[in-house]
């Protein structure tokens, strides 16, 4: 089974060389992606496949259900090198439907150590609360797999990282995407941010105070 791999990945390579011969001298040069893709970890939802972008092209950040949380070192440090160091333009925050953490955060199963991390979810649902009720299962579902999107688009836009990027005058945009697996269509959830005025006044930064 292993072996398959290593297969696959020699045949993959000799079709790229094939297209391009210098592509992976090139690739190993730099990298200079336009966009992170913050997304899930889910093994159906592949950032490149989806978007049809070559190595290269799209810095990645995945874990269950694609959150992003203020204390997650790793989260964070993912965007801060992607929004300081490789100046990424666009930060996509994609969520898919069908999303098993989500649907784990609208139950009361009991996982084990994921359903401290979950929690973060079953947090969003009750700040929506009135917008689930009259809705059946399947909608509450669906419902929460967007919201989820767009609390973690806030999320990104609260953190020093993007604000302090935006202060300097960087031209970076965070957007709220939602992936179907069951027709393979990305959408986009109509969740755009690129300023600071933008956001609820409780979490905007103002400029760091000078010495008198
Ligand atoms: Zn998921």
């Amino acid at each position: 089974m292993l072996e398959e791999l290593f297969r696959n990945n020699r045949e993959w390579a000799d079709a790229v060389k094939a297209r391009d011969p210098e592509f992976f001298q090139k690739l190993a040069q730099q990298q200079t992606p336009q966009f992170l893709w913050i997304g899930c970890a889910d093994s159906r939802v592949p950032a490149n496949e989806i978007m049809g972008l070559l190595p290269g092209e799209v810095f990645v950040h995945r874990n269950v259900a694609n959150l992003v949380v203020h204390t997650d070192m790793n989260c964070l440090s993912v965007l801060q090198y992607a929004v300081d160091v490789l100046k990424v333009k666009h930060i996509l925050v994609t969520g898919h439907y069908g999303c098993g953490g989500v649907k784990a955060a609208l139950e009361d199963q009991e996982f084990g150590l994921i359903d401290n991390w979950l929690r973060h979810i079953k947090d969003i649902y009750r700040l929506y609360e009135s917008e689930f009720q009259g809705l059946d299962a399947q909608q509450r579902f669906d419902q929460l797999c967007e919201l989820n999107v767009v609390e973690q688009v806030a999320n990104v836009c609260h953190t020093t990282i993007i604000q302090n990027a935006w202060k300097r005058g960087q031209d970076v945009s965070v957007h709220g995407f939602i992936f179907s697996i069951e027709d393979g269509i990305l959408r986009d959830l109509g969740v755009h941010f690129n300023a600071v005025n933008q956001l609820p006044p409780i979490y905007r930064m103002m400029p760091k105070k000078s010495a008198p």
